[in-house]
C-alpha cells in the first residue's frame, strides 16, 4: 500500500514502559505476552510511537517520582541503536523516520508527581514531550473524569504547572482528566493541549471519552484528539460489560497493588489471566474507524490522531490487535471516504505538527 509506505504514522499513546518494567523483553524479538515489539512495528509501517511512564494513581508523588524514573530507566535500556531511537523534538523525528528507524518520544501518564521539586524539569531533560495531567483519580492538583472533584478543575497550583510544562516545551495531555479540567486546562495553557488517548462520548458514553463541545475546543485552540482503541471506551456493549467486569475484579486488583509494585512479573500474569477469563464481547475495527470519522465531522481533519493505548489495555478490536495492523487502519480510513491528505494528517501529520507548535511556543 503505496500511501501507508511512503505516511509518517505516529501512535501517540502505548504503555510499552509498563509492560517493560513488568517483565523485561528484547523489544528486537517477536513477543508473544504483548502487543508492542519491533516487528510488529515495522511490519505496521509505524514511525514513532510515544511510550507512556505510566503512573499509577494510588502512589503519593514521591513515590510515583520514583516509579515513573523506573519505568523511564527500563525504557531506555530497550532501545535499539539504529533501530528504535529515542527522538525529543519533531525534527528528530522526522530524520529519524528519514533513516528508517522506529522513534521513541517519551510522554508521563498522570502528573501527580510534578509537585515533588525539579520534576517537571527533570522531565523535560530526560524529553518528555506530554503530561497527562491525571490517571483513574483525582489528585493534589487536577481533577480525573474518572474521580471526585477536588478543584472544578485545576488547582492554582495546577494552572502553575500546565504553564510552566509549556514554557518547557511539554504538551499537557487531557485523557483522563474532568470535563471541567479540560475547559479550565485550555483556558491556561500556552500550547495547544492534546488527548492523547481518547475517543467520542457520543457514540460510547464513558467519561474517559470526551463530549463534543470540548473536541471542538481543543480543535479550535490548536490542539489533537487521539481516538483509544480499547473496545470498552469505542462500543457500548462492550463499555457495559467493562463496567461489571472492572467492579467484580476491582476487590482482587485493588488488594493486590501494594504487591504488584513488589513482584509485577507475578501479578501481571495473574492480572492478565483474570482479564482473558473476563473478555469484552468483540469488537470490530470499522467501530473504531467510526470515532476517527465523528472526530473528524466535530473537530475537524487537522485535529485527529490515532492514540492506541496497545500494551495497556487488556483487550484489543477485531482486526486492529497490534502495530502490525495500522495499515488496515489506512486502508479503512480511505474505504470511509477520508481523501489521502487527510488520512495522512490524522495517521502523523497532526501529531508532528502540534509537536513542533509545543517546541515555538516553549521559552
Ligand atoms: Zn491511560
Amino acid at each position: 500500500m503505496p500511501l501507508h509506505q511512503d505516511t509518517l504514522v505516529i501512535d501517540a499513546h502505548t504503555d510499552v514502559p509498563t509492560r517493560l518494567w513488568e517483565s523485561p523483553a528484547d523489544l528486537s524479538q517477536h513477543l508473544t505476552d504483548r502487543h508492542v515489539d519491533l516487528p510488529r512495528l515495522r511490519q505496521g509501517g509505524v514511525s514513532a510511537l510515544v511510550f507512556a511512564l505510566y503512573v499509577p494513581a494510588e502512589l503519593d508523588p514521591q513515590r510515583g517520582w520514583e516509579h515513573a524514573k523506573a519505568l523511564h530507566e527500563v525504557s531506555e535500556r530497550a532501545l535499539i541503536p539504529g533501530q528504535l531511537v529515542q527522538v525529543a523534538t519533531a525534527d528528530d523525528l522526522q530524520r529519524s523516520a528519514r533513516r528508517g528507524e522506529v522513534a521513541v518520544l517519551f510522554g508521563l501518564e498522570n502528573g501527580r508527581p510534578l509537585t515533588v521539586t525539579g520534576a517537571l524539569d527533570h522531565c523535560a531533560r530526560i524529553g518528555v514531550r506530554y503530561v497527562t495531567l491525571t490517571h483513574w483519580a483525582s489528585h493534589e492538583w487536577c481533577d480525573a473524569s474518572t474521580g471526585k472533584p477536588l478543584h472544578d478543575g485545576l488547582s492554582a497550583e495546577g494552572e502553575g504547572i500546565v504553564r510552566q510544562m509549556n514554557r518547557l516545551g511539554i504538551l499537557a495531555d487531557v485523557s483522563h482528566v474532568s470535563d471541567a479540567a479540560v475547559l479550565h486546562t485550555l483556558d491556561v495553557a500556552t500550547a495547544p493541549v492534546i488527548a492523547s488517548h481518547s475517543s467520542a462520548r457520543a457514540l460510547c458514553d464513558h467519561p474517559r471519552n470526551l463530549p463534543d463541545p470540548l473536541i471542538r475546543e481543543i480543535a479550535r485552540k490548536g490542539g489533537l484528539v487521539m481516538a483509544n482503541s480499547y473496545p470498552g471506551f469505542v462500543d457500548p456493549e462492550a463499555s457495559k460489560a467493562d463496567a461489571a467486569r472492572g467492579k467484580e475484579l476491582r476487590p482482587i486488583l485493588e488488594e493486590t497493588l501494594e504487591e504488584y509494585l513488589r513482584n509485577p512479573g507475578k501479578l501481571w500474569q495473574e492480572r492478565e489471566r483474570l482479564f482473558q477469563d473476563h473478555p469484552l464481547p468483540k469488537v470490530p475495527l470499522s467501530a473504531y474507524v467510526n470515532h476517527l470519522i465523528h472526530l473528524l465531522e466535530i473537530g475537524g481533519e487537522e485535529h485527529t490522531g490515532i492514540g492506541t493505548d496497545f500494551d495497556g489495555i487488556p483487550d484489543v478490536l477485531e482486526g486492529f490487535e497490534d502495530p502490525s495492523k495500522f495499515p488496515d487502519l489506512t486502508a479503512a480510513l480511505l474505504d470511509r471516504g477520508v481523501d489521502r491528505g487527510g488520512v495522512r494528517l490524522i495517521l502523523g501529520g497532526n501529531f508532528l505538527r502540534v509537536l513542533r507548535e509545543g517546541e515555538r511556543r516553549a521559552g
